[in-house]
């Protein structure tokens, strides 16, 4: 199995709170509730899920299509 990384730290774009949290790795997260402020996050245009726009690293099934 390859090595990916399924936890993933979250800043709010609008508030700039971290928040460490786990990927699904079986589907992609669109929306996140930020813990901070309460806004609703959503992917920015062309990004797959919130983990893509906002996390530090990419959701897992960017980092699966990055290995092969
Ligand atoms: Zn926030």
């Amino acid at each position: 199995m390859e090595e990916i990384t399924a936890d993933s730290l979250l800043t709010c774009p609008e508030c700039g709170h971290e928040e460490l949290l786990t990927m699904p790795t079986d589907a992609c997260q669109w929306f996140h509730e930020c813990s901070g402020c309460h806004v609703l996050l959503k992917p920015i245009k062309g990004d797959c899920c919130v983990f893509c726009s906002y996390g530090l690293v990419p959701c897992p099934a960017i980092q699966l299509e990055s290995i092969e």
